[in-house]
């Protein structure tokens, strides 16, 4: 095990917080740099979490009574001549947390292990030394490390500041970015006989997927938009709520506001010499659904357990943390990342399609085996609508790729062979 080791976090991130946490247990020195005031973190309303991560990497999870089991949702076509309603699942693996009380809990977690916290403490750029990271410039000058966690979000300014020959994606593009809307407004206890959790595909023709929730007193009204959001599409979609849904109130309660998920496969590479990406700033999110919680708290796991066994900071002893990450989550994001493909690339009118030929159905969206005769049905449903054949066989083309890249991961580092598994990746 390396000796104490100066470790710099940029942004209290979830995975960057959790890290801190396990690293300063391990008797690093680190602090982490927060731009926000350290009342100010944490998005205004509740989320979606698999709590097992906290089990995972042996931190405590929130208290008891701060999470509930996540309800079963339902979904609905765009045109809304179809609703699929998904059963809740037993025993429950998500669960729905208040997003202050789940960074709080973090911010106590990485404190009480003996992590440094700087709250309104801007990140402006990585230090370099060659081609290493050798720290960060921030509000207080340079400071440098033996290690630096990027944990700033999408927009991270240190990943944007890397030198190109770090072989790290700087930008995520608008296209990979889902811009969204959340609000929760007051309910006035109108009845209701649409499901209490209600998805939308392509609502009000839009290209993403909205949805209100009916929960104890109020409606949470999510809006999320490809390629960019404004007060008409939000407009639009929340009158529209309210004609179907008439218990939702005028006032809002809390949100409100807007905010981008990296809505993408996870970054090629996100480790180089002296540095480690987790959660949003190496895109470490559930391309469809938009989730970066579970995922990037769990990163903090592997990349605690690299830096136990690794002898240095170099590219080569951090490629066993980008390792186990994809070898734990590779698969599914790559499902995922096709399923968000077709269904952005089909449009709105073959969604229909697939809701009412029931190719799209409970065991799609809640789970659940297939069976012979809804293969064929499914097949069946294909077949007549010529117009989904195309983005069938890219599907069929892209599960052969996923297949591939998975069998091909490199476990040793080896520098040509990551980087030819990368380029595959990069063209997935
Ligand atoms: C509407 C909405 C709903 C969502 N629902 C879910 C859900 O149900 N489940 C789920 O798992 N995920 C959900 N997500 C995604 C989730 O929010 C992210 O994946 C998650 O926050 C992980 O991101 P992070 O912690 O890496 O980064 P962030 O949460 O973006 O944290 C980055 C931190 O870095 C700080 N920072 C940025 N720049 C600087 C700088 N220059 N200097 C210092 N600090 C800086 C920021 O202030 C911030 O505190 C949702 C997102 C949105 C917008």
């Amino acid at each position: 095990m390396m000796e104490r080791q100066k470790i710099l976090v940029a942004g209290a991130g979830h995975g960057g917080l959790a890290a801190a946490a396990l690293l300063a247990q391990m008797g690093h020195d680190v602090t982490v740099f927060e731009t926000k005031a350290e009342s100010d973190l944490g998005y205004d309303w509740c989320d979606c979490i698999g709590m097992d991560c906290f089990d995972q990497i042996g931190l405590p999870r929130p208290d008891d009574n701060a999470y509930t089991p996540m309800k079963a949702i339902s979904y609905f076509n765009p045109r809304k001549t179809v609703c699929i309603r998904t059963k809740q699942r037993e025993p429950a693996s998500s669960f729905v947390i208040d997003r202050k009380v789940l960074v709080r809990h973090l911010i106590a977690l990485a404190r009480e292990s003996g992590a440094k916290l700087c709250f309104s403490h801007r990140v402006h750029a990585a230090i370099m030394q060659g081609s290493r990271v050798n720290g960060l410039l921030t509000d207080s000058g340079a400071h440098e490390a033996a290690l630096v966690i990027d944990a700033a979000g999408m927009d991270s300014p240190v990943r944007k500041s890397l030198p190109a020959s770090c072989g790290i994606l700087r930008e995520i593009n608008e296209k990979d970015t889902l811009f969204t809307y959340r609000a929760y407004f007051n309910d006035t206890g109108a009845p209701s006989d649409l499901p209490e959790y209600s998805a939308y595909f392509y609502h009000r023709g839009n290209c993403g997927f909205d949805w209100v929730i009916r929960e104890d007193g109020y409606a949470d009204i999510l809006v999320a938009s490809f390629g960019g959001i404004n007060e008409t599409i939000i407009d639009n979609a929340i009158r529209d709520f309210r004609a179907d849904h008439p218990y939702i109130g005028d006032t809002l309660l809390r949100g409100g506001s807007c905010a981008r998920i990296p809505l993408r496969r996870t970054l090629p590479r996100f480790v180089c010499d002296g540095y480690a990406a987790i959660g949003d700033s190496a895109s470490m999110i559930e391309p469809l659904s938009g989730s970066g919680l579970t995922m990037s708290i769990r990163a903090a796991g592997f990349l605690a357990e690299t830096i136990r066994s690794a002898q240095d900071f170099s590219t080569a002893s951090l490629w066993p943390y980008a390792y186990a990450f994809f070898r734990s989550n590779l698969s599914s994001i790559l499902r995922q990342e096709t399923l968000k493909d077709v269904m952005l690339h089909m449009g709105e009118h073959n969604i229909d399609a697939m809701f009412e030929k029931k190719i799209i159905t409970i065991k799609e969206l809640g789970g659940g085996k297939q069976s012979a005769s809804d293969i064929l049905h499914k097949a069946v449903g294909t077949l007549t609508t010529p117009a989904l054949i195309p983005h069938f066989t890219r599907m069929i083309l892209r599960g052969k790729r996923r297949k591939t890249l998975i069998e091909t991961l490199p476990q040793q580092y080896d520098a040509q062979a990551i980087a030819q598994w990368e380029r595959a990746y990069s063209q997935f």
